[in-house]
This record gives structure tokens, sequence and C-alpha cells, in this order.
């Protein structure tokens, strides 16, 4: 611990600040940034952005991790933007590097034919090995344990309005476990066999299977394929005790064990998405409709009455939500919708 807030160790529902008369209350919940030091301009934007529309009332407090240490002008930068708590952590090196079992002929010829296809990160080991990270061990890293809850931010993203409430209370108090702002179809030369691997999962694993699932958003055909809608993972509030549950656990080993995140290069995005909507009550996933959210290329925009007056920097028609990319239609269907019995015959 680097910075002391204002009472570092208040959690669930205890008061942490008296300001103006009003008593501010703190869940056990964390923010955290995956970065390297050379994106410190875009995390010290990111971070401005969020305290400023958010942090500054409630002081949740920092968790930055990085597969390298972080340098002390990092350090000392971020230290300026936040009067919260701030953790700086390192990744042990098992948990990043492709592991040995991998075979890297084969992982080459993966990188080789992406790049060839000119799909994005196509050719890049790194991306592969943060994708695999995202997936299955950041919640597991020391900094996090304490924590239960946790809003994941990236460099360079932005939030366009003030929020006026703690969504990790709402989350709570409305027993949600995944929470999201833009969902939208994956590249889908990076998930070739991903949905065969799943099919699979699902037979061996009957009982991880929620009732009430989500499939329908995931799949137009009952389960027989992937329809590459997944949320976008640069953003999430979600609990960690669902990442670190056995059917997780169970699903991120399996998948792991295929190679696929290199042999491929299967996206943590469509990994947490497809384990959400298949292991959860699909009630139990929840759309930040009203917070606004730009990372490159996308942005989500509220249009719903619930925003206005919350100062947001963004024109409401300017949202992913009404264009072809977004798979919102596939997700409002899904919610309306009784859940999809899974088909019988899921062979590949
Ligand atoms: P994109 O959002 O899919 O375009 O990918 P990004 O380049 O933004 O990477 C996703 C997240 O992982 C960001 O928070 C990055 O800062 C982080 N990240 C990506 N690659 C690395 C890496 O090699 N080392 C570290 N420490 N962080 C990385
Ligand atoms: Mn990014």
């Amino acid at each position: 611990l680097l910075r002391g807030g204002l009472r570092q160790s208040s959690f669930s529902g205890t008061p942490i600040s008296e300001e103006l008369g009003s008593t501010i209350r703190r869940e056990n919940a964390t923010l955290v940034i995956l970065a390297r030091n050379s994106e410190l301009k875009g995390v010290i934007s990111s971070m401005r952005n969020l305290e400023n529309r958010f942090n500054h009332r409630y002081q949740y407090p920092w968790v930055f991790l990085n597969d390298e240490e972080f340098t002390n002008e990092f350090k000392g930068l971020v230290l300026l933007e936040t009067n919260a708590p701030v953790h700086f952590g390192l990744i042990p090196k098992e948990q990043w590097v492709q592991p040995a079992w991998i075979n890297e002929g084969k992982a080459e010829e993966s990188r080789h034919r992406l790049k060839e296809q000119n799909i994005i990160y196509g050719d890049s080991s790194s991306y592969r090995n943060m994708c695999r990270f995202n997936s299955g061990y950041f919640f597991h890293h020391p900094l996090l344990q304490q924590f239960k809850f946790y809003w994941r931010v990236e460099p360079d993203v932005k939030y366009f309005c003030d929020m006026s409430y703690d969504p990790f209370q709402y989350m709570i108090k409305n027993n949600q476990t995944y929470g999201f702002t833009i969902t939208l179809f994956e590249t889908p030369e990076t998930v070739t066999t991903l949905w065969d691997s799943v099919k699979e999962f699902m037979a061996k694993y009957p009982q991880y299977i929620a009732n009430d699932n989500a499939l329908e958003f995931i799949s137009s055909d009952g389960g027989k394929t992937y329809n590459m809608c997944h949320f976008w993972s640069n953003f999430e509030i979600a609990d960690m005790d669902f990442w670190r549950s056995d059917a997780y656990q169970t699903f991120f080993e399996f998948l792991d064990a295929k190679g696929g995140f290199y042999y491929e290069r299967w996206g943590d995005a469509p990994v947490h998405s497809i384990a959400a909507a298949l292991f959860l009550p699909k009630h139990r996933l929840h759309f930040f409709q009203d917070i606004g959210y730009q990372h490159a290329v996308y942005q989500h925009c509220p249009s719903s009455d619930e925003s206005l007056g919350n100062s947001c920097s963004c024109h409401r028609w300017n949202t992913i939500d009404y264009t072809k990319q977004s798979c919102l239609p596939q997700y409002k269907a899904m919610l309306l919708n009784k859940a999809t019995p899974i088909v019988n015959d899921l062979s590949p």
C-alpha cells in the first residue's frame, strides 16, 4: 500500500467519509488496470476521467498490474491522480508467458496465419499472453484477493457521464454478477474452434449450465454455432467470485488445455462472455445503459431518460447500440424470450 485513502480497510457498507453532512459508503470493490509503463499517458487520462466522473467521491482503491515492474515515474505520476489507496503489482511469469507445453511451431503458424488475414494483433504473442491472463488469472493476483467486485479500466478510455450512484452498490443490491456497456461481434478468425470446445465442455459438465441461461445471446441456433456476440471486456464491472467459482475455473482450465489462446487468438472477452451467458441465470447480467463509455473505435452513449441531467459529454445518437456492429438486439431479445433449451446433439 503506497498511499492511504480516508480509512483504508472499510468495506461492505461501512461509512468511509462524511462530506457535506452525507455519508458515503463503500463496497468491497476495486478499480483495476493492466498496463505497460509505456502507456502512462493513457493511464493518467483514463484515471483522471474516472476520478472526476465517479471515484473522487467514493475513493475506491486502484490496483495496477503489469508483467514488468512499474517504473518510479509511472508510480509517482499515478499517485498524483487520486486520493484513494493505490497498489502496484507484478504478474508472476508463469501466469503471463506462453506455457512450455504449448507447441511453439503451432503457435507461430497461428501468428503467421492471422497476420496474413490482417487480423488485429494476429502476429502478437504478448497480446495472446494478455488475453490468457485476463481470462484465467487476474482475479487470482494476491493484490486482488481482498476484493470481491472490480471495475476494469484501460489506458485511453473515456467515461462520458457523471455517475450519480455507486455501480458496485447497484450490483450488490440487485444481486448482479456481470455488468457491461458495449456488446459486439468477435472476429471469427480468432475463435475458429472455440465453440467446439465450449460444446464439448457443456456435454462433459452439464451441471454448470444455469437453467435460465443466456445461451440465446451467444448462439442463434440453440447452441449449434457461436454467433460471435460478446461483452466488450475492456469495460467490466463484475464479481470476481464468479471467475473464482468451480464452474469458471474448470471452464478456463478446459479451454486453456486446448491451446486456443495461442493456436488461435481467443480473447478474454468471448471467454468471459460465454461463461457468463452459460453459467449464470440471465438476470444476473447487467447492461449499464447509463454509463457513457468509449474505447478506441466504439462508444456507448446513454439514450434513456435516466441519464438526462448526468452531464454526459457525448451525443446520445453517437452510440454503437443502433449500428449493425452491436449485439444489443441479440441481448434484448434473449432477455425477452424464455431460456432456449440446449439442443441435445451438440456434436461439432
Ligand atoms: P485492445 O483493447 O484489444 O486493443 O488491446 P490493448 O492493447 O488495449 O490491451 C488490453 C489491455 O491489456 C490494456 O489495458 C493494455 O494496457 C494491457 N496490455 C496489453 N498488452 C500488454 C503487455 O504486454 N503488458 C502489459 N503489462 N499490459 C498489456
Ligand atoms: Mn484497449
